[in-house]
C-alpha cells in the first residue's frame, strides 16, 4: 500500500518582540491531548494550505507557489494565535482584530476578502523562509510543510484562541525548548527540534543558513525521528496490516551502547539504510549490547538476521537476540533467539545517561508480548499493544482479548508514563488518554457483541451483520477474527457460552 501523498501546509516560528537575540523566544503551542494525531506535543501554529490561498497577492514575492504558502502561514498564525502579519494591521486595535476573527471563523468573510476589506497586505519580506519538512510515511497524516521565521508586531500578544486543537501556548526561550526536550519533558517533531536548536544558537547572521543545513530541511524524507533523546525511531517499510505501511524500529542507546528493538523489514533496502543508521551510532564508539523483539510477528522481526549478517560482515560479530520465551519457541528454525527475557526483568545500560528498561509481559496481541518500561524518562516501548497508527488486532490463538485487557490495565497502572512508543505511528504523548480509549473502545464493542449474541446471533459471522455496521466490507475477515476474540474472552467470563454457538448464559 502506498503511503497518501503528503498535504501542503505551513507553520509559524514567531519571534518575541525585542527579543534577546543571544537567548530568542518563540511562540510554543501545545496541541490538545485529546487530538488522535499528535495529541499532547508541542508545535509552532500553523496548519494546511486551502484553495484561496492561491488567491492572495503577496508583496516582494514573484513566486505563487511561495506566494500561496505565506497566505497560509499568516492565515493560520491569525486563526490559532490571534497574530495578523499584515501591512496594515499595526492600525487595527485588539478589539479590531478580535472581530476580524470572528468574521474569518464565522465564515462570514473569506480570507482573501477579509484582507481586501481592511484594506491589509501581505508582504513576503515579513516571512523568512526556514525549511521544507516532510512528514515520514509513517504516519496517518502526512504534511510538507513550510517553516516561516517572523517577528510579531510589538503590540501583539499571541493567545491561543477558540481553535479546539490546541491547549495553550507560551513565550519560551529556544535554548529552554531545548533543554526541555533534553530531559525528556516534552515531545516535538524532528522539525521543531531543529528549530528549537538552531534557534537556541542566537539571532546570527548565519541563522537561516543554519535552519536549511540538513537536507531534511529541504524535503529529505526524515529516517531517524528523535521524538526522546537517546530514543531514535526508525520507521522501515514493511508488509504490515493496513493502513500502517511501516514498522518502527527503536535505537536506544547510552555513550556506549546500543539496544535494536524490532528491526522489521524483509526489504534489503530498508534494512540497508537502517544499518548505516546502526553504523554511525557504532562509528561514535558504541557497540550493539543486544536485539530485542516485542514479539513475533513478521513485520517486526524480518530483518533481525540482515542486520546480524551486517554486524558481522561489518564488524566482526553478531549480536545476541534476545525476546521472551513464547516467541523464541515460535521463531525456533526461522531466527536464533539467543536468550529469553523475563517478566520484570531489568535490561541495564552501559555508558551514560543510565538507561533501565524493565521488561514487562504483557501478551494479548501476541502470546509472548514484552512491553519496555524506562522508570527515569516514563517512556514505554508499547510494541503493537498500542500503536500510534491504525488499530491493534486481537487474532486467536495467538491474539487472546482477556490477556490483552489485562496487559492494557497493567500499562495504566505504570505510574510516571509520558510517552508511548508504539509499534506503528508517530510518539504517543497524551499515554493515558491512549490507554482509556482503547479500552473504552474495546468494552464498547464487547457491549455489542453481548447484545447481538443476546438477540440470537451465534456466530462471528451473524454478530459482524449485526454488530459492526461500520466496518468496511474489505475487513470482515480481520473483524471476525476480532470478535472470535471478544467471545473468547466472554466465555472466560462467564457471560456466554458455546453449544453448537455462541449463546447468551443470562448472567
Ligand atoms: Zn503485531
Amino acid at each position: 500500500m502506498i503511503s497518501p501523498s503528503p498535504k501542503d501546509a505551513a507553520a509559524v516560528i514567531l519571534l518575541r518582540p525585542n527579543t534577546d537575540p543571544k537567548n530568542p523566544e518563540v511562540f510554543c503551542v501545545k496541541r490538545s491531548t485529546e487530538l488522535a494525531f499528535l495529541g499532547g506535543y508541542r508545535a509552532f501554529p500553523g496548519g494546511q494550505r486551502e484553495a484561496n490561498d492561491s488567491e492572495i497577492n503577496v508583496a516582494n514575492c514573484a513566486d505563487p507557489e511561495r506566494a500561496a504558502m505565506i497566505s497560509c502561514a499568516a492565515r493560520e498564525v491569525f486563526e490559532e494565535v490571534g497574530v495578523l502579519l499584515a501591512r496594515g494591521a499595526e492600525t487595527l486595535t485588539v478589539g479590531q482584530r478580535t472581530s476580524l476573527l470572528d468574521d474569518l471563523e464565522s465564515k462570514r468573510m473569506t480570507w482573501p476578502e477579509l484582507l481586501r476589506h481592511y484594506g491589509l497586505h501581505l508582504d513576503a519580506d515579513h516571512f523568512t523562509f526556514v525549511g521544507r519538512w516532510v512528514t515520514p510515511p509513517f504516519a496517518p497524516r502526512r504534511f510538507d510543510t513550510w517553516f516561516f521565521l517572523a517577528d510579531c508586531p510589538a503590540k501583539q500578544e499571541p493567545r491561543v484562541t477558540g481553535d479546539s486543537e490546541l491547549e495553550s501556548g507560551a513565550w519560551i526561550a529556544a535554548s529552554e525548548g531545548y533543554s526541555a526536550w533534553e530531559r525528556s519533558e516534552i515531545i516535538v517533531v524532528p522539525p521543531v527540534l531543529h528549530a528549537l536548536k538552531a534557534l537556541a544558537g542566537g539571532l546570527t547572521g548565519d541563522l537561516v543558513e543554519r535552519f536549511l543545513s540538513v537536507p531534511e530541511a529541504h524535503r529529505e524524507p526524515t529516517r531517524r525521528i528523535e521524538f526522546h533523546p537517546n530514543y531514535i525511531c526508525f520507521p522501515v517499510r514493511t508488509p504490515t496490516r493496513p493502513p500502517a505501511t511501516h514498522t518502527n524500529c527503536y535505537l536506544i542507546f547510552t555513550s556506549r551502547e546500543i539496544l535494536v528493538i524490532d528491526p522489521g523489514s524483509p526489504y534489503e533496502d530498508e534494512q540497508q539504510a537502517l544499518a548505516a543508521c546502526v553504523d554511525d551510532l557504532i562509528a561514535e564508539g558504541k557497540t550493539v549490547r543486544e536485539i530485542v523483539l516485542t514479539h513475533v510477528h513478521p513485520d517486526h522481526i524480518a530483518g533481525v538476521n540482515a542486520l546480524n549478517d551486517h554486524l558481522e560482515n561489518k564488524h566482526g560479530a553478531r549480536a545476541q537476540v534476545a525476546a521472551h520465551r513464547r516467541t523464541g519457541e515460535s521463531l525456533k528454525g526461522q531466527i536464533n533467539v539467543d536468550r529469553f527475557i523475563e517478566d520484570e526483568e531489568i535490561l541495564e545500560f552501559g555508558g551514560e545517561p543510565k538507561i533501565k528498561l524493565r521488561a514487562l509481559y504483557t501478551p494479548g496481541h501476541a502470546r509472548g508480548h514484552l512491553c519496555f518500561h524506562d522508570e527515569r524518562t516514563g517512556a514505554l516501548i508499547s510494541g503493537d499493544n498500542i500503536v500510534g497508527f491504525g488499530s491493534v488486532l486481537i487474532d486467536p490463538p495467538e491474539g487472546n482479548m482477556r490477556d490483552y485487557f489485562d496487559s492494557l490495565a497493567r500499562m495504566h497502572a505504570l505510574g510516571n508514563l509520558t510517552v508511548l512508543f508504539g509499534g506503528h505511528g508517530p510518539a504517543i504523548a497524551n499515554p493515558y488518554e491512549k490507554i482509556d480509549e482503547y479500552i473504552a473502545h474495546r468494552l464498547q464493542r464487547e457491549e455489542l457483541i453481548l447484545a447481538a449474541v443476546r438477540e440470537g446471533a451465534s456466530t462471528p459471522k451473524e454478530i459482524l451483520a449485526r454488530a459492526y455496521t461500520d466496518v468496511s466490507p474489505k475487513l470482515h475477515v480481520l473483524a471476525e477474527r476480532s470478535i472470535l476474540a471478544h467471545l473468547e474472552k466472554l466465555q472466560a467470563d462467564g457471560d456466554v457460552t458455546f453449544v453448537e454457538g455462541y449463546r447468551y448464559t443470562g448472567k
